[in-house]
């Protein structure tokens, strides 16, 4: 796994919908200790994951009675003000304006960083991985859904918790219906889950991963090849908006989607290019930092609060 490299020891967390990951991260950088626990529920959504992040942080303690842990991060999935401390609206965890960092803070006694799972992901990839000396770049990854990260000279774009929300940006206008609420958004046409759904409701054979519809259609099958195509060109024109827009040096892309190489970033890049004509032309990098990116994002924001 990818070092933080040397700083203060702290306590990282990466809260998701059903899982949370927690670590210890030495003075080396080195993550110690790794595990996933299922994330807490309860009628107070918001105080059943406080309560059982201060537990685990007590157990990580007393596991390790040698590190001098000097913070503790915690990172959230949903909408997130990280300048209020606020958890806006987290459809999985069920909390809206949930006072997140000040709940977590009176239950810890040491500091608290507190952050937005994906922008705390790409702050990683920031700082030791894919997109390391960019100042304007997008960080997309693609899985189950599709998130991103919007830095604009050099500063992450926030816009009280709403900015990035790529996936949910309008794909095709008559569209298949989106868990959000709108209708066509990108990640029903283009995330990982939606590769996989598409081709089971068109070929009434649902496979395990998108990367097998891939490998469908590289053996012929045009209903495999349709799929994979369609969601090509959504990023596609996706892309060429956001080097419309704010004009990225590249377009940083992650998640499970990525796996497929260069038989992702070759097509895409081809038809990038041809949507494309004055504008700065994007690279498009494979993320580097790999899926503990988001407990690595959470360990910098707690050395951050540190320092
Ligand atoms: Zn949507």
């Amino acid at each position: 796994m990818t070092s933080l490299g040397p700083g203060a020891a702290v306590l990282a967390f990466d809260v998701g919908g059903t899982d949370t990951k927690s670590a210890l991260i030495d003075e080396t950088g080195t993550v110690r200790d790794l595990r996933r626990t299922a994330t807490a529920r309860g009628a107070d959504a918001a105080g059943a994951v406080v309560a059982d992040v201060a537990r685990l942080v007590r157990e990580l303690r007393e596991r390790h009675p040698g590190a001098d842990v000097a913070g503790v991060g915690v990172v959230v999935p949903g909408l997130v003000d990280e300048a209020a401390g606020v958890g806006v609206f987290s459809a999985n965890l069920g909390w809206r304006d949930a006072p997140i960092a000040a709940l977590l803070q009176d239950a810890i006694d040491l500091p608290v960083g507190f952050g937005h799972d994906v922008r705390a992901a790409a702050r990683a990839e920031l700082e030791i991985g894919a997109a390391r000396g960019l100042r304007d770049v997008v960080i997309v990854p693609i899985g189950t859904g599709i998130a991103g990260t919007i830095v604009t000279d050099g500063r992450i774009l926030v816009s009280g918790g709403y900015a990035g929300e790529l996936g949910h940006t309008l794909a095709d206008p008559h569209g298949d219906p989106c868990p959000c609420g709108a209708v066509g958004c990108l990640e029903t046409v283009a995330s990982a889950g939606a590769i996989v759904r598409r081709y089971a409701e068109r070929s009434g054979t649902r496979l395990p991963g998108a990367r097998d519809v891939l490998a469908a259609a590289r053996m012929g099958d045009r209903v495999a090849d349709g799929v994979w195509n369609e969601a090509i060109d959504a990023l596609a024109q996706q892309i060429a908006r956001l080097a419309g827009v704010l004009a990225p040096e590249a377009i940083v892309i992650g998640g499970g989607l990525a796996q497929a190489g260069p038989l992702l970033f070759g097509p895409l890049a081809e038809r990038v290019d041809a949507l494309l004509s004055f504008h700065r032309r994007p690279r498009l990098i494979p993320a580097a930092v790999g899926e503990d990116a988001g407990l690595l994002g959470s360990a910098l924001r707690a050395r951050e609060v540190l320092s």
